[in-house]
């Protein structure tokens, strides 16, 4: 057995279990790049299983945190705790009513196995989880608690480097602790900026759409090549308001495509303005190759899987509608 791998297997890290945000805060902040939030370990494991992270001195195991588990919904938004487990996101019938995206996208994660001990709060913040895309389409916003107080950030401004391929020793900013995850209800064809996030003001739609697909190597239990969602609506007169795109896979940290929503913002999702789309996703995806999918092949499967979702999805939305208006 060489050096290296007899260290990681002998090395024992010490585990604390604060009770509190600010007793495992606190815990981070004395051992610094010595301790390692941990809530299902999943991932984590992962990483010191290959070699990608070294296990560290300290675990600060999040699970006695009161108060940052479970799903509840408040005036204007439905909260889930870091500490939620996918298994349970998944089966939650108001977040498949109200954020149906989002339960696709963790219906896609690993296996029962895993979404049974693994959170929504770990997915968030690897940066590179396939539920970011669904939760970027929905405005969702992350509580992290930095010590001293808690502050709501939207993940798209969260995520700094969206789009990008990680550096290896990429780290969440500085100690900060997620306790929840806010995803605002749609209003009636607006968003809680009057705007589809994109500064173009939204007409009532006649239907809302919305769509999550994960491209892997394999059907099912497969690491994403590609995750792209989404969500719109459709004006009576068949044009796309308050268009939403995210995508991500891999290593990619996700982001949203707000240039490709430009180009078909306003517009029918008709062949022209779909091709114009197409081509827009292209100049815009920046994703990180690997040896199992290069950048070129992530790229031209998000905006083939981009452009096949709008045009099923907003096409279909507008046939139905012109079958039932007359
Ligand atoms: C076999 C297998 C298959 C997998 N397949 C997929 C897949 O298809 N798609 C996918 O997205 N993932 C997949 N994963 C990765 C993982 O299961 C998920 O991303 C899971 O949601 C991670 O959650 P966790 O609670 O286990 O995170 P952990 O492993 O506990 O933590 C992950 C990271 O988040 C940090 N962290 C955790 N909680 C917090 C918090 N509250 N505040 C601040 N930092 C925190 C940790 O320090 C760590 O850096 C797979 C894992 C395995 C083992």
């Amino acid at each position: 057995m060489d050096t290296g791998l007899r260290h990681t297997v002998l090395l024992q890290p010490r585990v604390w279990r604060p009770g509190s945000p600010e007793e495992a805060w606190s815990l981070k902040h004395t051992f610094g790049t010595d301790g390692v939030y941990i809530s299902g370990g999943t991932l984590l494991r992962t990483q010191w299983e290959s070699g990608a992270a070294a296990v560290p001195a300290h675990l600060i195991d999040l699970s006695a945190i009161g108060g940052i588990s479970g799903i509840s919904a408040a005036a204007g938004h439905m909260t889930i705790g870091a500490l939620t487990l996918l298994a349970a996101l998944r089966k939650d019938s108001s977040i498949a009513l109200h954020f149906p995206l989002l339960t696709e996208a963790v219906r896609s994660i690993a296996a029962p196995s895993i979404r049974n001990l693994g959170t929504i709060g770990g997915n968030a913040v690897s940066s590179a989880g396939d539920a970011i895309p669904a939760l970027l389409v929905y405005g969702a916003e992350l509580a992290m608690y930095d010590g001293g107080r808690t502050t709501d950030v939207p993940i798209a401004d969260w995520l700094t480097d969206g789009g990008s391929c990680p550096p290896s020793n990429r780290q969440s900013p500085p100690h900060q602790l997620l306790l929840q995850i806010k995803l605002p209800f749609a209003r009636s064809g607006d968003s809680a900026k009057g705007d589809g996030g994109n500064g173009h003001p939204l007409p009532q739609p006649a239907k809302r759409f919305g769509a999550f697909h994960k491209i892997g190597r394999r059907e099912a239990f497969t690491p994403s090549v590609v995750t792209a969602a989404v969500s719109g609506g459709l004006a009576k007169d068949g044009r796309i308001h308050g268009l939403r795109i995210a995508a991500g896979g891999g290593q990619t940290v996700p982001r949203r495509l707000t240039e490709a929503e430009s180009v078909l913002e306003g517009k029918r999702p008709e062949p022209d303005a779909l091709a114009a789309l197409y081509e827009a996703v292209l100049a815009q995806y920046k994703p990180c190759g690997d040896s199992f999918a290069d950048a070129d092949y992530r790229r031209t499967t998000a905006a083939n899987v981009i452009a096949a979702s709008l045009w099923r999805e907003a096409g279909g939305a507008r046939v139905e509608e012109e079958a039932s208006c007359c």
